[in-house]
């Protein structure tokens, strides 16, 4: 079933107006008819079933309340910043996997150069794309893109379990790391994390971990990362 993200509360038999671009889409783009039934998540996180009407303009009648559990615990996914097109992959696939949140970072290693000017622009269309991605998936919860931080502002989003995935970690590995605690987990860039790096991090309490003998891609390592927590918490 279609899902869209509205930026208000909603209430049961209520009937709201969607924006123009939600319109579009559920008009033209679908082609959907009056009666048919999407979800519509509102600015509490409240899944709704929704009948569409569609007149002169495409509104939304509030039938009842889906509950929806599948977010439950927050997962911050902290990447170092990497190529464009592989970026915006990461960030796509990122909310898809179920983070709640993914901020970028500026490591030693990090290639990527920051442009000032165009930054407000980059960040609104990173929370684009991962909007479309929530939307497309299903999700009741949104997936922000914060402002990219350097390493040394990590302290701003620690959880309640904070790990680091690391390749010359040898003993600890993720699967045994994860709980039903709020996360946040670092993927160094395609350089890797300095030893400095590793040691700051944990001295803020992050545990390093391996992803197994393999070396990944940054990317790759960010979604085996997603991936094995939702594996481990929907088996839980
Ligand atoms: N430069 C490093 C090297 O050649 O050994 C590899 C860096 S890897 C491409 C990028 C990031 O992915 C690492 O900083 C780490 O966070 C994560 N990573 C990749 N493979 C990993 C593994 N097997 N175990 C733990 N972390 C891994």
């Amino acid at each position: 079933m279609r899902q869209y993200f509205v930026e208000k509360k909603l209430e049961i038999n209520e009937i709201f107006d969607f924006n123009e671009k939600q319109s579009h889409h559920i008009k033209t783009v679908l082609r959907m008819k009056v009666g048919e039934k999407i979800r519509v998540v509102d600015s509490n996180n409240d899944v709704f079933l929704v009948e569409i009407d569609i007149d002169s303009k495409v509104r939304g009648k509030v039938l009842e309340n889906i509950f929806d559990l599948s977010d439950v615990s927050e997962i911050t996914y902290c990447a170092a910043l990497i190529k464009k097109d592989k970026w915006n992959f990461l960030l796509q696939k990122a909310a898809e996997l179920g983070a709640t949140k993914v901020v970028p970072l500026i490591s030693n290693r990090t290639i990527f150069k920051i442009d000032e000017q165009r930054l407000e622009k980059r960040i609104q269309r990173w929370n684009k794309i991962t909007l479309e991605a929530c939307q497309q998936s299903n999700r009741s919860s949104k997936c922000e893109v914060e402002r990219p931080i350097k390493l040394k502002e990590i302290d701003k989003f620690l959880s309640e379990n904070n790990i680091v995935a690391y390749e010359n970690e040898q003993n600890i590995c993720l699967a045994d790391c994860i709980d039903e605690k709020s996360i946040t987990f670092v993927i160094g860039p395609e350089g890797g994390l300095t030893e400095d790096e590793i040691e700051y991090l944990q001295s803020l309490n992050f545990t390093c971990v391996s992803l197994g003998k393999r070396i990944l891609r940054a990317e790759t390592a960010g979604l085996y990362v997603l991936s094995v927590i939702d594996a481990k918490r929907n088996s839980l």
